[in-house]
């Protein structure tokens, strides 16, 4: 399975490693044809998201300087984070309309929009959570589904991860939505059965190495595995053409 693009890759505008340019030369490297750099939104405590909505404006002036350096296309978006159980983003629409690819994720440390979503993503001590779990699950479900609704996201990054989630739910709603899911190479949450599950309902993949590090840029083989294991066809999976055709503001 050929993999062209690398859609979900952070560079030091959050807490990557790498320059954009580090990032755009490390995909050239890999013989990849698009790279998408998608930081961070600023909604992430503890400085791990960009500082600002105007630092987009950078990114995307250093995208356009390499990308005719290198003849890479290279995508400018955002990994917005969801601040409240209604699916709202960090990252306003006038912005959104302005990337060329949004990505959104539930993360923790992130600074919510209102009292109920602060109890929903902290008020989680042991005993608490054990009895609410359900409840949980099908709250961070919601906040997803509501944000593929709300908003143009083209995939949702790391379904599962640290955030107990319904897949079928998910996946079913994304597929409505023309949304694709993230089989991610970084974290080693994902498992064959999450895919099967969510192929079941005819959603989309994209594989992808959320890096944080230039040398991990287009590192898809756990992803490829993972899909080969749950017998997902390659035309299922995003970045098997040679440009991004998903999902877009
Ligand atoms: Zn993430
Ligand atoms: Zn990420």
């Amino acid at each position: 399975m050929r993999l062209w693009g690398d859609y979900h890759t952070h560079t030091s505008y959050s807490h990557g490693r790498g320059t954009v340019a580090d990032m755009v030369l490390a995909a050239k490297e890999r013989g990849l044809k698009e790279v998408a750099i998608t930081d961070h939104g600023p909604g992430h405590l503890f400085g791990v998201g960009i500082a600002h909505l105007g630092v987009v404006n950078r990114i995307k002036e250093e995208a356009k300087l390499w990308e005719d350096r290198t003849g890479i296309r290279v995508l400018v978006g955002l990994e917005a984070n969801i601040i409240d159980l209604d699916g709202q983003l960090d990252v306003d629409d006038h912005t959104i309309a302005r990337l060329d690819i949004l990505l959104a994720g539930l993360h923790n440390w992130v600074w919510p929009r209102d009292w109920p979503s602060l109890w929903h993503f902290y008020g989680k001590i042991p005993l608490a959570r054990r009895l609410r779990s359900l409840k949980v699950r099908q709250a961070n479900t919601q906040a997803l589904v509501k944000a593929v609704a709300r908003h143009p996201v083209a995939f949702i990054t790391h379904p599962g991860l640290h955030m107990e989630i319904d897949t079928h739910l998910l996946a079913r709603e994304c597929q409505k939505y023309g949304t694709a899911l993230e089989i991610n190479t970084s974290h080693n949450h994902t498992t064959v059965e999450y895919i099967k599950v969510a192929a079941s309902t005819g959603v989309d993949f994209v594989i992808s190495s959320d890096a944080h590090d230039p040398r991990r840029v287009g590192d898809f083989v756990k992803g490829v595995e993972l899909a080969e294991g749950a017998g997902l066809r390659p035309e299922r999976i995003l970045n098997t053409r040679p440009s991004w055709e998903g999902k877009r503001p």
